[in-house]
């Protein structure tokens, strides 16, 4: 780094290394002839029509076209929806309009997905940590201990990348510890793929209640850049005071209405459906190879599981061009590897892979 930079650099941002995405991993890697398996998006890419009339003005700030069938979608009144460039800018806007810089902290459970961490970081807020049990489960005293002293608590359910969704109990636990104190939000990235256990009609309940979501995951829209934040109206209120003025590109809401149409609905929850079966017939030929422990649960689109030759195993993949997921670093996964489930066709081909690389092993021992 030149002297001008190192000297005008944020202090806080000197140290951080800046988040590995699945797509930053991979950098340059062909997508037709790589079969992704890796950052947990759908294998399905779904069509849509673009109207470009309108495209020489500024786009509303919250359009309705989106906002509308999105609120009704989760059973939500439009007051308490803002829609942003991903669940991951939801994430960071949140950081920015409740926690001030050098000053105060976030709660985050690792293992768990790893932006909440990030976004602090860049913004220069603290980050309290309460990892999950052996189980997974909350460690409500580890929770406890941090009453006070952080403005926002990160909860994913289901949690990437373990498949696990949190106890209802528990969690209404820690809306009742912070309910003067912080706002917890709950990720639910997933929450398509284990649609029962959404907080979305919690609201009224719970003026501390949060809920992430995105069109990234089950609505197969993940270059789209479309996510929503559910939240009390004076919550949703202050996040606007922070948003940029046009967050929201035309293209991208009038692809964003189309997902969210009648039809649009009725194909993700076949596509969920079509990726649940996968994922079943996928355990359980993964339970079958030498070694292999299937780790968390399956509420999401993706298997984590643990191998002691995670590291050979991996490289055997991608020298075959299917990439999967390193999570052996994430507190609790030592020799962990997560799978997101594709096509059929994808899946036989990873798992004939696997097959093969199990047989090598089992000669050259
Ligand atoms: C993928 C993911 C996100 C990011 O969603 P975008 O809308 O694509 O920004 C947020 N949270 C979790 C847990 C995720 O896995």
């Amino acid at each position: 780094m030149s002297n001008l930079i190192d000297k005008l650099i944020c202090e806080n941002l000197k140290a951080l290394q800046p988040y590995e995405s699945a797509r930053r991993i991979f950098a340059g890697g062909d997508s037709d002839s790589e079969t992704w398996l890796n950052a947990n998006e759908s294998p399905f890419a779904n069509d849509f029509n673009i109207d470009t009339e309108h495209f020489n003005r500024y786009p509303d700030c919250q359009p309705t076209s989106v906002l509308l069938p999105y609120a009704k979608y989760a059973r939500v009144h439009a007051n308490q929806l803002l829609v942003s460039r991903g669940a991951d800018e939801g994430i960071e806007l949140l950081i920015r309009t409740f926690c001030t810089p050098g000053k105060d902290s976030i709660l985050i459970c690792p293992p768990t997905y790893g932006m909440y961490a990030i976004s602090a970081e860049t913004c220069n807020v603290g980050i309290e940590r309460a990892p999950l049990q052996a189980d997974f489960s909350l460690d409500m005293s580890a929770i406890s201990a941090c009453q006070g002293k952080v403005n926002l608590v990160f909860i994913c359910s289901p949690n990437n990348p373990t498949g696990t969704t949190i106890d209802k109990a528990q969690l209404k636990q820690v809306l009742e510890l912070f309910a003067d104190s912080a706002l917890v939000v709950v990720d639910e990235a997933y929450i398509e793929f284990d649609a029962a256990n959404t907080w979305s009609t919690e609201l009224a309940a719970y003026p501390n209640l949060v809920i992430l979501r995105t069109l990234s995951k089950a609505f197969a829209l993940a270059g789209l850049r479309c996510g929503f934040t559910l939240a009390n109206s004076d919550v949703i209120q202050s996040i606007m005071k922070v948003i940029a003025p046009y967050p929201v590109p035309e293209p991208v809401a009038q692809i964003a209405s189309q997902a969210l149409s009648h039809n649009g609905l009725k194909k993700m929850i076949e596509q969920v459906e079509y990726l649940h079966q996968q994922k079943q017939s996928v355990k359980q030929q993964l339970s079958q190879f030498p070694e292999l422990e299937l780790v968390g649960d399956d509420k999401a689109n993706f298997i984590l599981f643990r191998h002691p030759q995670k590291q050979a195993l991996m490289d055997f993949l991608v020298a075959n061009s299917v990439l999967i997921r390193d999570q052996s670093k994430q507190v609790s996964l030592d020799n962990c590897l997560r799978i997101t489930l594709g096509t059929q066709q994808q899946n036989e081909k990873l798992l004939a892979l696997m097959a093969s690389f199990f047989k090598q092993q089992e000669i050259s021992a």
